[in-house]
């Protein structure tokens, strides 16, 4: 099993927000979440990637045999957990560049193998670029120095590209998200699909499971899982919306 969450309650700021919530994701596996705002997805992938303040209160998730809730963030990383919508603040002086080196290095060092040489990585980074349709510039600028929405998901799968996560969780808020940055998103997810990586796709949007086919779809309302089914459920989803769940029994 690559994650396996059981039960899981959490609270932010005092308020239970997640109340239940029961996933069980194997490897290989893309797995679509959706549900109305406010339902706690993006509470769920942050209690995942041990953002503070986000406290779980009960349940379990075990990743990849771990148990994820005591492990600390960077552990989480460094295990091959990957949270797309988490952005380093802006740091002055350090380069893109310099930030995914490291960001390689240390996973690298937690497999037991040197750093990656400048040079080799200067041309992974070139490479990754070209695939994410960035220009090469971008690797010289500031972390977060001024980025566009489109170039803000570039970043994000370039990211996911070098890291080679084993679990990917991207979470889709940005409702200004045009088709073509949807469609690096999707164009990324869908070449590191292996059978071996798994995807937990958050979305608003059927839209983005026409590109990235999910083999779950998941309704999370009012903390806990309502409904699943495969991808004919965002469909009916988008025909439907949201009220007819309300009195569903998982
Ligand atoms: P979704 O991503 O499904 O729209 P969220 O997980 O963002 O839902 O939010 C679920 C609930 O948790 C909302 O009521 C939201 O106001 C609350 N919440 C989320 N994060 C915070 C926070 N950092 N501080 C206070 N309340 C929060
Ligand atoms: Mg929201
Ligand atoms: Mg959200």
């Amino acid at each position: 099993m690559m994650l396996n969450i059981k039960d899981l309650h959490a609270k932010v700021e005092e308020k239970d927000i997640l109340k239940g919530l029961s996933i069980e994701v194997k490897p290989g596996e893309v797995h679509a979440i959706m549900g109305p705002n406010g339902s706690g997805k993006s509470t769920m992938g942050n209690v995942l990637s041990g953002r503070p303040g986000y406290e779980a209160t009960a349940g379990s998730v075990t990743f990849k045999g771990h148990d994820l809730l005591e492990m600390e963030t960077e552990e989480r990383a460094r295990e091959g957990l990957f949270l797309a919508f988490q952005y380093p603040v802006e740091i002055p002086g350090v380069s893109n560049m310099e930030f995914l080196k490291a960001a390689v290095d240390a996973k690298r060092k937690h497999q037991g193998l040197d750093e990656i040489s400048s040079v080799d990585f200067l041309k992974l980074a070139r490479e990754t670029c070209k695939r994410v349709n960035l220009d090469a510039s971008f690797l010289k600028r500031g972390v977060n120095e001024g980025f566009s929405g489109g170039e803000k998901k570039r970043n994000e799968i370039m990211q996911m590209m070098l890291l080679e996560p084993d679990l990917c969780i991207l979470d889709e808020t940005d409702s200004g998200l045009d088709i073509d940055a949807l469609q690096v998103v999707a164009d990324g997810v869908n070449a590191m699909r292996d059978g071996k990586r798994s995807f937990l796709v958050v979305t608003h949007y059927q839209r983005l499971l026409d590109y990235i086919v999910p083999d779950y779809v998941h309704v999370l309302a009012g903390g806990r899982i309502v409904k699943s089914g495969d991808k004919s459920l965002a469909l009916e989803l988008e025909a439907k919306g949201y009220g007819w769940l309300e009195n569903e029994v998982v």
